[in-house]
């Protein structure tokens, strides 16, 4: 058993490395790739119909002049419900998945609309 084990790591020597440099090289992502929303607050109507929609309640509909949603992403799982269902398409996926979202306090997880819509700059952006 040793010997065979032995064997089978000595093989792995020689054979290309399967684990990713991550998070020095990021990911190559699929243009479906469910990341950090985008909101285009000329779309949006208010409508609240993401809000309604989402299966976990992270999405607040919030005044900010008009109603636009703001979505605690500590809460999102990222199924995209709230981009299917929204008749206006004012909410899209991208992909920025990690540095803007890792955080070690919860609070900066809740996205405002301005944040959402990249009025303000997010936490890491570029970096990525
Ligand atoms: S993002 Fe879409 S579904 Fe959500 S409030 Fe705006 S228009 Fe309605
Ligand atoms: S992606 Fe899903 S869980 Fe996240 S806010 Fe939208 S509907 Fe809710």
């Amino acid at each position: 058993m040793v010997i065979k084990n032995m064997i089978r790591a000595l093989k792995t020597v020689y054979t290309p490395s399967v684990t990713r440099l991550y998070p020095d090289l990021p990911s190559d992502l699929p243009d479906r790739f469910r990341g950090l929303q985008k909101l285009d607050k000329d779309k949006c109507i208010g409508c609240g119909i993401c809000a309604n929609t989402c299966p976990n309640n992270a999405i607040k509909i919030v005044r900010d002049r008009r109603w636009f949603p703001a979505i605690d992403i500590g809460h999102c799982m990222f199924c995209g419900l709230c981009i299917d269902q929204c008749p206006q398409e004012a909410l899209s996926s991208t992909k920025i998945y990690t540095k803007e979202l890792v955080t070690w306090d919860r609070h900066t997880l809740l996205f405002t609309p301005a944040m959402l819509a990249r009025e303000v700059p997010l936490k890491g952006e570029g970096d990525e």
